[in-house]
């Protein structure tokens, strides 16, 4: 850590949340692990898998209850007791007061965005953005009537880009693929004084092992579990975790309706509830049991993956630089990429585990490759790699794709868990 005095300090009221009362003290490994499975004699030691799709009541009086909103177990598109223990370990990982769990990381950021705004609202992004989220922004939300406004992503772009209307700001934490960092406590600043919410896909942020946006005063943390969360290429998800307190005494939806406005009825809880209610109960974008068990158990070891993948992306980013037929090797944790200094405030543990690089001619090298596989995902155990120029960002406007950090001879790679030495041979063959 070179400049700790510059570091933003992370609050530590929401660090743990109440995910395991008995402990809340524990560290993120032993959370990770212990987290969200009952004691008690004849408990499973993992998470149990419930498939059914609807729960019982006894009587009349306790179901009318429920479908008042009473937040119990009813019917498996609302809830579901697999996906509410990952939502209960989600939530303990990244310091949140709730989390939602949904079928996929898209299905996250919509809820996520869709939750603050309606007909009328404005939004202020970074214009950073994986290519599903740039597609909602740009593609989805204006069939909505809700408007975005694309910056470069600091605190004084979106400052400036503020209106009245605007009700959410949206940045990556660790922006895929060109690894700038977000300086979140700065944007949370402008976004709490304009009486606007901040919410920060913290997808490469790896379930909060390497940074926990809510810490450092994001009002929501949104993932895409496919990637680090699942960690094995095997399955969809995604999440909304948020923290304690946003305030939302300013956004007509939470505060129209007078006494019945979600607000009054639902006080510090009325963000969650109404996400669970848009994202998983009107538009039933659920999480399915067998999704979340394979999801709660990746979970168990995302840290102990990352400490390796991140060890390994820096070691390969430096030798990268180093190799003749190389140009632009771009990794935050190194000492030229514009995030190295917030990096090192913001990531202690560990850089991520994505980072790009140029070669001359970028189809002869993938097609020479033998060890390292050509697939879109991230944060899986394999080393990938693709082509975002004619691929994850090829519907991306020129300007915007140089922006993001791409050219036509960049690689973007994921680094897996397989040996050092491996992945060089394989890469100094193929160059
Ligand atoms: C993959 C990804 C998403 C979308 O998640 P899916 O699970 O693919 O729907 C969102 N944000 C980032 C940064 C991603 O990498």
């Amino acid at each position: 850590m070179g400049n700790d005095q510059d570091c933003p300090v992370p609050t530590t009221h929401s660090h743990s949340g109440e995910p395991n009362p008995a402990a809340p003290g524990w560290g993120y490994a032993t959370r990770a692990v212990q987290s969200a499975i009952p004691r008690g004699l004849g408990q499973s030691i993992g998470l149990p898998v419930h498939t059914a799709a609807a729960f019982q009541f006894e009587n009349l009086e306790q179901a009318q209850e429920e479908f008042a909103g009473g937040g119990g177990l009813s019917y498996a598109r609302m809830q579901n007791p697999t996906v509410q223990q990952l939502e209960e370990r989600l939530s303990s990982l990244e310091g949140a007061a709730h989390t939602l769990a949904l079928s996929s990381g898209q299905a996250a950021t919509f809820t996520a965005l869709m939750s603050v705004c309606r007909a009328g609202d404005h939004i202020v992004s970074a214009a950073t953005l994986f290519g599903g989220s740039a597609g909602l922004l740009q593609n989805v939300l204006p069939l909505m009537g809700i408007e975005t406004t694309f910056t470069d992503g600091s605190p004084a772009a979106m400052q400036a880009a503020l209106r009245p209307s605007t009700r959410v700001l949206w940045a990556e934490m660790i922006s895929n693929p060109s690894g700038d960092v977000a300086d979140v406590s700065g944007l949370a600043e402008v976004a709490h004084a304009a009486g606007a919410l901040l919410a920060i896909d913290n997808t490469v942020g790896g379930a909060g092992y390497l940074v926990r946006p809510l810490e450092h005063g994001a009002d929501m943390s949104v993932q895409s579990l496919t990637k680090w969360a699942g960690g094995h290429g095997s399955v969809m998800g995604g999440s909304i975790s948020v923290g304690h307190g946003a305030d939302l005494s300013r956004n007509p939806i939470f505060t129209g309706g007078g006494g019945r406005s979600p607000l009054a009825l639902h006080g510090e809880q009325a963000l969650a509830q109404w996400q669970r209610w848009l994202g998983a109960s009107q538009l039933g974008m659920t999480l399915a049991p067998h999704s979340a068990f394979l999801l709660g158990q990746g979970l168990e070891t995302v840290g102990v993956r990352l400490d390796r993948e991140c060890a390994t992306a820096q070691a390969l980013a430096e030798w990268l630089a180093e190799q003749e037929k190389v140009s632009a090797v771009s990794y935050c944790g190194l000492p030229g990429h514009p995030s190295y200094e917030r990096a090192q405030c913001y990531l202690p543990h560990g850089k991520g585990a994505i980072l790009t690089f140029d070669v001359p001619d970028p189809s002869r090298f993938l097609s020479r490759l033998g060890l390292l596989r050509i697939a879109p995902n991230l944060g899986d155990t394999r080393t990938l790699v693709v082509h975002p120029w004619t691929t994850t960002h090829g519907r991306v406007p020129e300007e915007a794709r140089r922006a993001a950090g791409v050219s036509p001879q960049t690689i973007r790679m994921t680094v897996g868990l397989e040996e050092l030495a491996d992945l060089q041979a394989d890469i100094e063959q193929a160059l």
